[in-house]
């Protein structure tokens, strides 16, 4: 069952306040930080008090959203007004946010009760959280092995219980991955879904907010209050947003699922093969019409990705210069000043990410890169047109393997950029994902991927629910989490 709703249930009753919940959440995610390192900021002080004003507000008889008093953790590249948001980088040091992101603006409204703000690659550029410049976050499962990234504070937090659900963005599979790694569910909206205003910009035409949770349920409600239109960001879509989460049911008869064969083959672990064959077959069971359908062009999506993504980083980290954001190292001159300022603020990664956008967006290499990379996600999306042609939902592996031990890719970037194989398509078409437990291989979980037509969250969600209500492995809790 639903985690919020057992918890709403719990307060609607009145056997529980919502200070009690978040007490409770504030102790367990005190006990297994020093293990886990989920998050850079802990906001106990403004949990308790939103969590009073919750049971205030239940006192005095009101309706309230199925959020209120729900402990969530949220990325920090979102901002909160008056609490830090460093992205994990040290480039932001000291800057607290003098205004609120729309959707924690929202999750406020809601009621919901915010536990920290969670840790992250450097700006979001990675697949393990290994490049935040803070701290490493373990993986709940195996304190040895990496949560996943770039959001893999917020994958590890809700996976180890640290908050029922949390907000992650996801530009190249940010969510899917680490949802995947850590065996939760984690869902990537359709591009312009959900309002970016506020969340710090890596790659415009990418980046979406979504949902973590450990139920389908759970993230179609996070997903229904974070969704729909704000004049405050020009790319989120005017849409009616439907009940995810009322017009959930455990049946699929008929829906047609097209397995993406060449997400099947190469590359992919033979375990991960294996069980993804296994949901299949569930599927098949359920009712589901199985197809399989061909994508040539996602063989060229990383590639694609690695010119697209680092051409738009390039330009939207033009901005932290010392003059108006965090770190400022001073020099003789102002050219000086901008240039040890970003030597000194940004992390490898990032810096290798700016030096290859800005490579290719230069003249003369701009048409041989950035424009030839545009055409080819044309094709990429092409790929996705004629595949939802014959199926209403896609399906293949989250990541081609499970979580990877920590420092086994650091000094191998193209190894760490592999990890994003299957998620990246995605993103460049712009289209809905979701990833949630399909079983495990030694002991580590391994997410299947769901891929929606624009907009088609309904139906995504209710393939994923289907499978989650014929199989138990939502269940299944990470060793740290039990004792
Ligand atoms: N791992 C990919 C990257 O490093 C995707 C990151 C993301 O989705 N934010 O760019």
């Amino acid at each position: 069952m639903s985690v919020i709703r057992t918890l709403q249930t719990q307060l609607q009753q009145g056997d529980r306040t919502a200070v009690d919940i978040a007490r409770e959440y504030l102790e367990r995610t005190q006990q297994l930080e020093s293990k886990l390192k989920s998050f850079l900021t802990l906001t106990e002080e403004k949990a308790l008090e939103q969590a009073a004003a919750v049971d205030d507000r239940l006192q005095a008889g009101e309706e309230l959203s199925p959020l209120a008093g729900i402990p969530i953790a949220i990325k920090d590249n979102m901002c909160t007004k008056g609490i830090a948001t460093t992205c994990a980088s040290h480039i932001l040091a000291g800057f607290i946010p003098p205004y609120e992101s729309t959707v924690t603006q929202k999750l406020n409204a809601a009621g919901a009760v915010m536990v920290g703000k969670t840790n992250l690659d450097e700006f979001a550029m990675g697949s393990s959280t290994e490049n935040s410049a803070m701290q490493l976050t373990a993986n709940p499962w195996d304190l040895d092995c990496v949560p996943g990234g770039s959001s893999g504070g917020s994958a590890a937090a809700v996976s180890a219980d640290q908050a029922v659900i949390s907000l992650g963005s996801d530009t190249g599979g940010s969510i899917r991955q680490p949802a995947s790694f850590c065996g939760v569910v984690g869902m990537k909206p359709t591009y312009g879904l959900v309002s970016r205003y506020g969340l710090v910009a890596f790659a415009s035409s990418l980046d979406q907010i979504g949902p973590f949770a450990r139920t389908v349920e759970d993230a179609a409600l996070l997903l229904q209050a974070i969704a729909g239109r704000d004049p405050m960001d020009a790319t989120s879509l005017d849409v009616e947003i439907p009940d995810y989460a009322a017009a959930l049911k455990p049946e699929i008869a008929g829906l047609r699922i097209g397995v993406i064969k060449d997400l099947m083959g190469e590359g992919c672990e033979e375990d991960v093969k294996e069980l993804v064959q296994r949901a299949i077959a569930t599927y098949e069971e359920l009712g589901a019409e199985i197809v399989e359908v061909e994508c040539p062009t996602f063989k060229y999506g990383l590639s694609t990705y690695y010119i697209i993504a680092p051409s738009e980083a390039s330009a939207n980290l033009a901005r932290y210069d010392g003059v108006k954001y965090g770190l400022r190292e001073e020099a003789d001159s102002l050219i000086g000043m901008y240039a040890k300022t970003r030597e000194r603020g940004f992390g490898a990664e990032v810096k290798r990410r700016i030096a290859i956008g800005t490579y290719a967006l230069s003249a003369g290499y701009y048409d041989a890169y950035y424009l030839k990379a545009q055409k080819v996600r044309t094709l990429i999306k092409r790929d996705f047109e004629a595949a939802f042609a014959k199926a209403d939902v896609l399906l293949s592996p989250t990541s081609p393997s499970v979580a990877f031990k920590a420092g086994a890719k650091v000094g191998d970037p193209l190894s760490m950029y592999l990890s994003d194989l299957m998620t990246i398509p995605v993103n460049l078409a712009g289209l809905p994902g979701l990833s949630l437990p399909c079983g495990f291989s030694q002991g580590l979980p391994v997410g299947l991927q769901l891929i929606g037509k624009a907009l088609g969250e309904m139906q995504l969600f209710q393939a994923a629910y289907a499978y989650e209500q014929a199989t138990d492995w939502h269940k299944q809790r990470p060793p740290i989490a039990i004792a």
